[in-house]
């Protein structure tokens, strides 16, 4: 059995997290966390792998504490920097076992991991690519994580085939055209009744192509919780990987 301690147990995806690995039977909930409680507790005597879903703020502090009790984390709150990566990478290169890792995932949902690989894979196809995420009215983040994820792998996928920067029009109020990600315009929506859903637009004279994901409930991303936390406890990921396409056989 992987012991799976969750960090945010309270929350939205922390709850859903804990319901998750009570069903499945490879694996139990030790530690339940929440905002005031002691995340000390949580050691490598009786946690494989522990899972955080805080808030923004105070999702590095956590990862750094549990590194330095030992302890493996997959990272599901939103919000990482380079400096923050660059801040675990340096914790891990201190951490007392070698072998501990940490797995950061900007997105846990198959859909929206895949449409970020074929979006990516599409780029250098079209000359214009501007992309929408579409969430509840309660996200504290805009745009979305993962709508920059797409956007950075857009650009890289594009200045590596030697494309020029996309041409669209630069008219009009600069908010109304959304924020510009590595070259990329990003346009964040939030509305009742939606959950979280992206859509990439691919222009080209005449034509285009949509690529779109919707995650309609929380489920969406606990298959990809799992697959994280089976593939962190074996040991094999030492270090830091971000991005679930790590695991996927993409
Ligand atoms: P939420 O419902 O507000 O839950 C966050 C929980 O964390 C709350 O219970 C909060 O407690 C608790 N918390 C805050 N600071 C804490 C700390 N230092 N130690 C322990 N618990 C702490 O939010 P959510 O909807 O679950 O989302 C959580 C994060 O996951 C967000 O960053 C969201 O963007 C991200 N997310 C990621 C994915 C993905 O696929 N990677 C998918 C969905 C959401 P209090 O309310 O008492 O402050």
């Amino acid at each position: 059995m992987i012991r799976v301690s969750v960090v945010g147990a309270q929350g939205r995806m922390g709850g859903s997290v804990v319901n998750a690995v009570e069903a499945a039977n490879d694996m139990e909930t030790v530690k339940r966390i929440g905002e005031g409680d002691d995340i000390s507790s949580i050691t490598p005597d009786n946690t494989d792998v522990a899972v955080e879903f805080t808030v923004p703020t105070s999702s590095l502090g956590n990862v750094l504490k549990l590194v330095a009790q030992g302890v493996n984390v997959v990272v599901g709150t939103t919000g990482w920097t380079d400096e923050k990566l660059d801040q675990v990478k340096a914790a891990l290169a201190n951490a007392p076992r070698k072998d501990q890792a940490v797995f950061i995932a900007p997105n846990f949902a198959i859909s929206a991991v895949l449409a970020d690989k074929f979006a990516a894979e599409a780029a250098k196809y079209f000359t214009s690519a501007e992309v929408i995420e579409l969430h509840h009215p309660d996200k504290v983040d805009a745009p979305s994580g993962t709508a920059i994820h797409t956007a950075q792998a857009i650009s890289e996928a594009r200045k590596k085939a030697g494309c020029a920067p996309m041409p669209d029009g630069t008219q009009g109020e600069a908010a109304s055209r959304g924020q510009v990600v590595d070259g990329v315009h990003v346009h964040a929506v939030r509305l009742q009744g939606l959950n979280a859903h992206e859509e990439v637009l691919l222009g080209n004279t005449g034509e285009q192509l949509t690529i779109r994901a919707d995650s309609f409930d929380r489920a969406s991303f606990m298959p990809g919780v799992l697959l994280a936390v089976r593939n962190i406890a074996t040991g094999a990921h030492p270090g830091l990987t971000v991005g679930l396409d790590a695991f996927l056989d993409l």
